[in-house]
């Protein structure tokens, strides 16, 4: 195992790496940007080392810097972590000839799945399904079009060197077809420097299930399962879970498979995944799955495949990188429970989710949930790079239970200072839809009117003293500490006229007191019901005072969120 690695990285991925090199006694060497100069992995890392101004070009884009500091600091290996230089074959082979293991795959094996139209081609050879399309060498305007008629309207045209979402417009109809191909054409150039296209037909419907791969230099392959990363806005990923709600054994089994046969394909070595979109026009169980592409790095929702599998992911990659053998075989690999990970941004879902900028004056996070933070509390998040604060991971016997966690943990995490994405997080995690596992990769688009909504202040008190919950009372989202739960502030998505005489339970919980029965005289803000989920105790009161009819509390049950436990009449 390697005694010193440096981390061509920052942020939260920087934290993460760190975090098992302490575990396994392995030197951490950061560099980083004149902006980052006291940021948390800079802090965290055994050394630190400046290697440029803010702009990713001149500083984490550097490969020869980054070289020249692993050189001198006596760094074996680099890691790369995801985005910057993970996926840049050239910085792996520069890191080959100064004797610096790359960890991570193959140069050729970056090249080979680089650029889509190619690795599609690669991957039809290799025996895996893929997206039904055109992804051949000729370009010219006609032959795109008989292409796309083939396929049948509507399609997708992709710039084959695109990523990140960009490059790919939808065609609904044989008019717009010339248009968009040289927008998509031009997109291609300008942001990846390569015109090309591949058209593929245009999945409706579609689900994000991506399989985690791991490959070692002796020729063993595993998957560690799947991912479902369908919660997207604008193909960006807001929540990945595992395994896939729904997801037949079979078909998990299927796409295992032929992710394990892709990496075998390649002469793939360590972490990588293979993106499959699925095709729900017919339900998840007749669903068909194609390859669409591979990410030869480590991912950012790695996480909660940690949690499924117990395993350290990072830590697998340092091993295979070393040369070790994979630690399990496949029938070895564990699947346990379900995982779920929200991702916390800076920016403002109320507006169009511009980012956000500014100081962190509080960060808070609940105990018993896994957050990966690329800040600490009085940390700024600046205008440089990825506005992501940190990764909720949440672990539960079964998605219920995981869905009730996350929700908790985001109901109790606090970030302050700046704009955030936590209202619109806790409004997916209370969502009835995608409690149900109603979900495709157009389901933020499709509700985001309700998911924007602010989310409802009420005061939440807590019943266990060492917990850092117990700072949450009284809390209400931008607004000063509020007095005792006005339920008023939690059915604003009910009637007027039952918001002042209904109580509603403003989550899924269990009943534990109900303090006052049918036809009693009841004063405004009177507690009557105490409902609690996981640590936390919340008391329902009296809306206005009246008589207490249609009762619908018992203690010892459980109620579903949004419940018309009593009214007041
Ligand atoms: P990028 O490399 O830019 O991330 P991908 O090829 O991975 O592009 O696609 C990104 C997202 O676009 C997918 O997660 C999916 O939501 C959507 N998408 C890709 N291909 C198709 C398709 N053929 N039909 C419908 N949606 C697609």
């Amino acid at each position: 195992m390697f005694r010193k690695i440096l981390i061509a990285n920052r942020g939260e991925i920087a934290c993460r790496i760190i975090r098992t090199c302490q575990r396994l006694g392995i030197k951490t060497v950061a560099v980083h940007s004149e902006a980052d100069a006291n940021a948390l992995f800079v802090r965290e890392a055994d050394e630190a080392h400046l290697i440029g101004p803010a702009p990713a070009a001149q500083s984490y884009l550097r490969g020869d810097t980054i070289i020249e500091v692993a050189r001198r600091t006596g760094a074996e290996a680099i890691h790369p972590g995801y985005g910057f230089l993970s996926e840049n074959a050239e910085f792996a082979e520069s890191c080959a000839t100064a004797g610096i293991v790359f960890i991570g795959p193959k140069p050729e094996a970056i090249r080979a799945m680089a650029l889509k139209g190619a690795a599609k081609a690669l991957m039809e050879d290799a025996g895996v399904p893929v997206t039904p399309g055109y992804h051949g060498d000729a370009q010219d305007e006609a032959t795109l079009l008989a292409a796309a008629r083939r396929i049948g309207f509507p399609v997708l045209i992709k710039a084959v060197a695109g990523g990140g979402g960009k490059g790919m417009r939808r065609v609904d109809n044989e008019s717009d077809f010339p248009e968009l191909l040289k927008s998509c054409q031009g997109e291609g150039q300008s942001a990846f420097g390569d015109p090309r296209v591949l058209i593929e037909k245009y999945i409706e419907v579609p689900r994000h299930i991506e399989i985690q791969l791991f490959a070692d230099s002796h020729g063993h392959a595993v998957h560690l399962h799947e991912r479902d990363c369908s919660l997207q806005r604008r193909h960006q990923k807001v929540i990945e879970e595992a395994p896939a709600p729904g997801l037949p054994d079979a078909m998990r089994q299927a796409m295992g498979e032929a992710a394990v046969k892709a990496a075998k394909a390649i002469g793939y070595t360590g972490a990588g995944t293979i993106e499959f979109i699925v095709d729900m026009s017919r339900g998840i169980a007749d669903a068909s799955f194609y390859f669409m592409e591979m990410n030869t790095r480590l991912q950012v929702e790695h996480p909660v495949t940690e949690a499924i599998t117990g395993l350290d992911l990072v830590e697998w990659q340092l091993r295979v990188a070393a040369g070790e053998a994979l630690p399990l075989t496949q029938d070895q690999v564990p699947l346990k429970g379900h995982a779920i990970e929200a991702r916390l941004y800076a920016e403002d879902p109320e507006h169009d989710f511009m980012p956000s900028t500014g100081t962190l004056s509080r960060l808070v996070f609940p105990s018993g949930v896994r957050a990966d933070s690329a800040v600490a509390e009085g940390d700024a998040v600046s205008v440089f790079y990825d506005p992501m604060i940190a990764k909720l991971i949440v672990h539960g016997p079964d998605r219920d239970a995981a869905l009730e966690g996350l929700r908790t943990a985001l109901i109790h995490t606090r970030a302050e200072g700046l704009r955030t994405n936590l209202g619109f997080l806790r409004r997916i995690a209370s969502d009835a839809d995608f409690r149900a596992g109603e979900i495709d990769t157009g389901f933020i688009g499709r509700h985001l009117e309700r998911l924007t909504a602010p989310w409802p202040d009420y005061d939440i008190p807590v019943n266990s003293p060492p917990s850092p919950w117990h700072d949450a009372t009284g809390f209400r989202l931008n607004l000063p500490p509020a007095s005792p739960v006005d339920v008023r502030h939690l059915t604003n998505a009910l009637h007027e006229a039952h918001e002042a005489s209904e109580v509603v339970a403003p989550m899924p919980g269990l009943v534990v007191a109900v303090h006052v029965k049918e036809g009693d005289t009841v004063e405004k803000n009177q507690p009557l019901i105490v409902l609690e989920a996981m640590k936390i105790q919340l008391t329902l009161k009296a809306p206005r005072a009246g008589t207490v009819t249609g009762l619908n509390a018992v203690t010892g049950e459980q109620v579903i969120e949004k419940a018309v436990l009593a009214a007041i009449t």
